[in-house]
């Protein structure tokens, strides 16, 4: 062991059992709840999680409902959330169970961790948290306070030092409350050691057994390599409408938002007249073309740079929609059937 982290214990599960924040699945942890929460806070936050969680879960009550839900329902219950294919696996997994486990969730980690879309830490969790079952849950915000508390310049992007905590946590689990430890250190993580350097240490249960706050070593610790820059992507958006209805275009089922819905969208910036040069090669009976300004999304490695118009037409061909594969929906339908991605939010803004 690299360090003995046994001592934290104690002081960490005191400071749990009084600034825990009150979360809907920790009131009711439920082998379910837990699982849908910890997919919905891999890559957003506990606060804006809180709201797709009870939005979710009323549509979709248990694991049957989720195996059986329509693939147009599950996207759109996602939108928000990104990373669709997060919800994709959840539904596999959910048939799966279905078919080998009796709609159950396996109340173990080896058959948690061969499920789609749940790793090491997903099933850590679920099987601490639900089945109290003494296993780690190692995730971004754990590693950096182990590594903070230890004072250790291991790089936290390599997985062999994230397998070497999870082993140096295993031998300490208290087996009383393994789920309420779990817990406690992304807890830590998430609201006193912050990451970037701004620690609120003056807050922390474990300040007086932190190295690195002794040492001095907060700004160094955790170390990470420098990410590689993203790939920037120029694109033009087209909100195109049509008595009230708006034209949208289903992606690709392979590759970046696969399978969502989209507004129209060209490859480069296109200044207005390059627009309006396009609008007329389809022969589309145009009555306005207003710049709708600039935008930008990120995805994990890559950035769109947005240029958006809106158009309207005085008129639409069937032929015109069928050529590009696209469909006329209204705002309602948008609102409510048809999952667009939130890249386009600058753009759908308006009947959002
Ligand atoms: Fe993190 Fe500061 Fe606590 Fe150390 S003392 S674990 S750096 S919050």
């Amino acid at each position: 062991m690299t360090y003995d982290y046994q001592e934290i214990i104690p002081y960490l599960l005191h400071w749990f059992d009084h600034n825990a924040r009150i979360l809907p699945w920790r009131e009711n942890p439920k082998p379910y709840y837990v699982w849908i929460s910890e997919i919905m806070l891999q890559q957003t936050r506990v606060e804006a999680v809180k709201g797709y969680f009870d939005r979710f879960i009323t549509a979709l009550p248990d694991i049957e409902s989720l195996a059986k839900a329509d693939e147009e329902k599950l996207l759109k219950l996602w939108e928000g959330l990104g990373y669709y294919n997060r919800v994709r696996n959840l539904q596999k997994a959910a048939q799966l169970v279905m078919k080998d486990y009796n709609g159950k969730l396996p109340a173990d980690y080896e058959p948690l961790l061969k499920l789609p879309g749940i790793g090491a830490y997903t099933a850590g969790a679920i099987a601490s948290i639900a089945f109290g079952i003494p296993v780690p849950a190692v995730d971004g915000n754990v590693l950096r306070v182990c590594k903070r508390i230890s004072a250790s310049f291991d790089d936290i992007t390599k997985e062999t030092v994230k397998r070497e905590l999870w082993l140096d946590l295993k031998d300490i689990m208290p087996k009383d409350r393994p789920g309420d430890f779990n817990q406690a250190l992304m807890e830590l993580g998430a609201i006193v050691c912050l990451p970037n350097g701004k620690p609120l240490c003056e807050n922390c249960p474990v300040m007086h057994l932190c190295k690195s706050f002794h040492e001095e070593l907060i700004s160094q610790i955790p170390v990470k390599p420098v990410k590689n820059k993203r790939r920037l992507e120029d694109k033009t958006v087209l909100l195109i409408e049509y008595q009230n209805s708006y034209v949208i275009h289903k992606r690709s089922s392979q590759g970046l938002l696969a399978g969502l819905w989209e507004l129209p969208l060209m490859e480069a910036s296109l200044s207005q007249e390059q627009v309006e040069e396009k609008l007329k090669e389809w022969q589309l009976d145009i009555q306005s073309v207003a710049a709708m300004g600039e935008a930008k999304h990120i995805f994990s490695h890559i950035e769109w740079h947005m240029l958006g118009y809106h158009i309207k037409l005085s008129g639409i061909s069937e032929q015109f929609l069928e050529e590009h594969a696209y469909l006329l929906a209204t705002e309602e339908e948008i609102r409510y059937k048809y999952a667009l991605p939130n890249a386009f939010s600058a753009y759908s803004g308006q009947w959002k």
